[in-house]
């Protein structure tokens, strides 16, 4: 048998599977209200002869592509929702929505899965097992990917694999951010609420200062990152916000803070959520006032099967050769929801170059954020190619 070249085919459907990315990128929805776009998504999905079941989870798309053959099962990832921001890049396929954008790349991530769907279905005689397309909702802070798996889309068939891109404008196209173990870091919220005692400014010693013991567990948080963390292991702890008070001459008596708690391992996130909770106590304690910590566990940390990255790395060999691959030397601090998948079943999870020649000046989530279009053929070209790896070879 002739194999398919995923490479050129790719570059074969290359227009295409850029209208598919503008036309996305103009109807963008909310994580939970993807209704067009899962309709259109399930759509060429029913096109290609797949059998789809859509509203998983909300609005959730899954299609099966069946051999026929014995064989694992392979489920190719991509999200739906767009962002809350009102699009400033100009584009003449610039969002048609009021104050919402696809400003995280998700239009592209589903650009290229359905690209690569197209590929295998017509290579399925190439395949042996199952591939199971995943289009999920909300994966921006409402972990859409969680509802999915309670749905139970990692079952029948049972799930073995699941592989996913995000699209990276730092990254220049062409290239790959690959990195075995921790891929994207966790993210919690914590909500410290610090209790004193109402009373006059001229006399303090009849109150407790809420404002002065915040300031000081503020101080001492940090203490978390740079005395107690590993170096070696980037641990993040922003507070975005804090709230207390209302006039200069009077005693306050509660602050709100608030922030990110941000960990590469499950230790480190861990070890955060027991420590800010001890800590915060102690010193607003010591100062005779109270702190109540409210910890909200989020995204777990992204972890990547370092044996799947080697057989990425060599799917990506095989199609683009060794400049391809760009090894992360460490993990970006930005999370995924996609963590809760690679829970449950192995995967790998990687970066697609996506800065150009005029592109990726602007970040993710940013209202001007711009990709090279040509990553979307070197991403369809690697999922379809992984994908018969994966089905071939196990
Ligand atoms: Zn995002
Ligand atoms: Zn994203």
């Amino acid at each position: 048998m002739i194999e398919s070249n995923f490479r050129e085919l790719a570059v074969a459907h290359r227009d295409e599977i850029i209208s598919v990315r503008r036309h996305l990128h103009q109807y963008p929805e909310l994580g939970f209200r993807e209704q067009l776009t899962s309709a259109f998504v399930a759509d060429a999905l029913t096109r290609l002869g797949l059998s789809v079941r859509q509203g998983v989870a909300g609005t959730g798309v899954v299609a099966l592509l069946e051999t026929g053959r014995p064989g694992p099962c392979l489920a190719v990832r991509a999200d739906m929702d767009a962002l809350p921001l009102t699009e400033a890049t100009g584009l003449p396929f610039a969002s048609q929505h009021d104050g919402v954008m696809h400003a995280c790349c998700h239009d592209g991530h589903m650009a290229m899965v359905l690209g690569a769907a197209r590929m295998l279905t017509a290579a399925r005689e190439e395949l042996c097992g199952t591939v199971k397309f995943i289009f999920q909702p909300a994966e921006e802070m409402l972990g859409g990917a969680r509802h999915m798996v309670e749905a139970g889309v990692l079952e029948s068939p049972r799930v073995d694999g699941i592989v996913g891109l995000h699209l990276w404008p730092d990254l220049a196209t062409g290239r790959f951010g690959v990195r075995p173990g921790t891929v994207m870091a966790s993210m919690d919220h914590v909500d410290i609420t610090v209790h004193g005692k109402a009373g006059h400014g001229a006399a303090p010693h009849q109150g407790v200062d809420a404002i002065l013991a915040a300031a000081h567990v503020l101080a001492a948080l940090q203490a978390l990152v740079s005395r107690e963390s590993d170096p070696a292991e980037p641990v993040v702890l922003s507070m975005g916000s804090i709230r207390g008070g209302s006039l200069p001459n009077i005693i306050a008596d509660r602050v709100e803070i608030r922030g990110t708690v941000r960990a590469v391992s499950s230790e480190a996130r861990e070890h955060m959520q027991r420590r800010i909770a001890a800590l915060a106590e102690a010193v607003a304690g010591g100062l005779n006032a109270r702190a109540e910590v409210a910890y909200e566990l989020g995204y777990p940390p992204t972890v990547n099967d370092p044996g799947l990255i080697r057989r990425a790395e060599a799917s990506l060999l095989n199609l683009f050769g060794q400049e391809a691959v760009a090894p992360l030397d460490r993990s970006p601090m930005t999370s995924e929801d996609m963590a809760f998948y690679m829970e449950q079943v192995p995967g790998a999870f990687l970066l697609v170059g996506a800065k150009g020649a005029g592109e990726g000046n602007y970040p993710l989530h940013h209202p001007q954020m711009t990709i090279d279009e040509r990553a979307l053929e070197y991403g369809a070209a690697f999922l379809a190619e992984f994908a018969r790896d994966f089905l071939r070879t196990r």
